[in-house]
């Protein structure tokens, strides 16, 4: 049994100064895993005043210092591969395909900071002023428990390829593998400062950092319902934001559409993570006349699903993170039921033999309609509703009738067609025939999904605030 008493401040591991602990429970057998010691809210005032402090001469450090401490960062990560998949895969159950993904992500998040400082001009010319684009200051960074450490590469390369100093919150449910960044963190030799930790709970040190007035921007992932707590905290300082919330993603299989390819990918898109993904295409819609073919074909995929245990390579479909996350997605299924959607696969209870860890059945709802809350909210858990259309306009109308707009996909076999179907739809990002992720492209949300983006030239001038002078 582990236990993490420490927190990282000022380039020191410190015991905090909280004095409660959660319990780590790992979601494929419900046993304890270790407890972890809390941080409070002294211990974030006293990181943001270390970051505070530090951000007084990291601001001015030169263009090569932070491509040299990105690459730092990105050796010592480098090192410990095994041990960041094998810690993804005990603490939230993800597959070892997906914490292989996850793994891959935080790396190449470092390759596109470094890619960006090698071509970003900080300082411009815009009709007779010189522009200077300078760090915003100290950055609060706030994250959910899903690819915790995928995040937190991604928000702290950014806020270091622009200068800025971090304060970084992330779940307590990802302890551990917090604990390991931090360890990779320390070794890459960041002047002190630049980055400070705080495990705790998010009504106390989240909370203090969308309050604290030297906090000057707040980078969040998380649900909507606390994103829009942390916007209206975050106003009364006027910190900047960039939230990164949640999705309910369409994928539109247009008549065209290579079906074969195209389903098992849909199953892909909506089961990824164990279905808690904020991208995982929740919603299938599939052509009325072509509704029997995709059925047919969800129930061949799915037949060669594999939920269990994660540690195994051949698992698709691991545990949901937590006990209350299992109960939450029995609870959406018993209520698509309700509604009159029709279960086509899984279904409610746990699959057989897997009754010890928190394990849903994946599950496919044909006969489902838009408005069903099934197709309108986050269930956030392996459960897909298969929608059909009659029109192309159709198909578009019920993708954009939803109140996020995160992530949709398209399918078709012809690619002008599937470009100008994806141009109509209102989200921030849209796979054709496929699932992948750009670092170098913006991501982020319209509507409720979000606000701001992160990665790419548009990312990395969230981080900065533009200086105008008049010559
Ligand atoms: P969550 O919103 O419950 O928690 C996210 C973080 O916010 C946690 O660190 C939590 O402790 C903290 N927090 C909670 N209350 C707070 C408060 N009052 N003030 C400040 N911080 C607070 O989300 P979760 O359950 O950990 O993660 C799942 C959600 O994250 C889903 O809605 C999912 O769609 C979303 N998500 C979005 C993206 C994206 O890029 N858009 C990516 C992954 C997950």
């Amino acid at each position: 049994m582990k236990t993490i008493d420490k927190i990282y401040i000022n380039g020191e591991f410190i015991t905090p100064q909280g004095t409660e602990y959660f319990d780590l429970i790992s979601p494929t057998t419900n046993e304890k895993l270790g407890k972890v010691l809390l941080g409070n809210q002294k211990d974030t005032q006293n990181a943001i005043a270390a970051a505070k402090d530090a951000f007084k001469t990291f601001s001015k450090t030169t263009i090569s210092e932070r491509i040299q401490y990105l690459q730092n960062i990105q050796t010592s990560i480098e090192k410990r591969k095994e041990e960041f998949i094998d810690i993804m895969v005990e603490e939230y159950g993800g597959t070892l395909q997906f914490s292989t993904m996850s793994y891959n992500y935080m790396l190449k998040s470092f390759d596109s900071a470094i890619n960006l400082l090698n071509t970003y001009d900080f300082t411009k010319t815009m009709g007779e002023s010189e522009v200077q684009m300078t760090p915003i200051g100290v950055i609060g960074i706030i994250i959910p428990w899903n690819s915790s450490n995928g995040f937190i590469c991604s928000k702290l390369s950014t806020a270091i390829a622009a200068g800025c100093t971090t304060v970084i919150k992330p779940s307590e449910m990802s302890a551990q593998q917090t604990q390991l960044i931090t360890e990779c963190l320390h070794e890459a030799n960041l002047p002190k400062g630049v980055f400070n930790i705080v495990n705790g709970l998010g009504e106390i040190v989240g909370a203090e950092i969308s309050r604290n007035p030297d906090i000057a921007k707040i980078s969040f992932t998380g649900s909507t319902s606390v994103g829009k707590i942390i916007a209206k905290e975050a106003v009364e300082t006027m910190k900047r934001i960039t939230l990164e919330l949640g999705g309910k993603s369409p994928n539109i299989i247009l008549d065209d559409a290579n079906f074969a390819q195209a389903i098992p990918l849909a199953v892909i898109a909506a089961y990824m993570n164990n279905g808690q993904a904020c991208i995982a295409g929740t919603r299938l819609l599939v052509p009325k006349n072509r509704l029997e073919e995709a059925t047919k074909l969800l129930e061949q995929t799915l037949s060669n699903t594999i939920v269990g245990d994660p540690k195994n390579e051949t698992t698709t479909v691991g545990p949901m993170v937590s006990k209350k996350q299992y109960e939450r997605v029995q609870n959406y299924i018993q209520i698509g039921i309700d509604e009159g959607a029709q279960v086509l696969v899984g279904g409610l209870g746990k699959p057989k033999g897997l009754e010890k860890g928190n394990f849903v059945k994946p599950t496919v709802f044909i006969n489902a309609n838009n408005q069903m809350r099934i197709a309108r909210e986050e269930i956030f858990g392996p459960v897909l509703s298969v929608i059909t259309y009659k029109t192309e306009e159709e198909a578009i109308e019920i993708a954009n009738d939803t109140t996020y707009g995160l992530q949709a996909y398209v399918s078709s076999s012809d690619e002008k067609r599937a470009h100008k179907v994806a141009s109509q739809i209102n989200a921030g990002r849209i796979q054709i025939n496929g699932i992948g992720h750009d670092p170098m492209a913006p991501f982020g949300g319209f509507k409720q999904s979000g606000i701001g983006r992160e990665f790419g030239t548009i990312g990395l001038e969230a981080y900065l605030e533009p200086r105008a002078l008049i010559r």
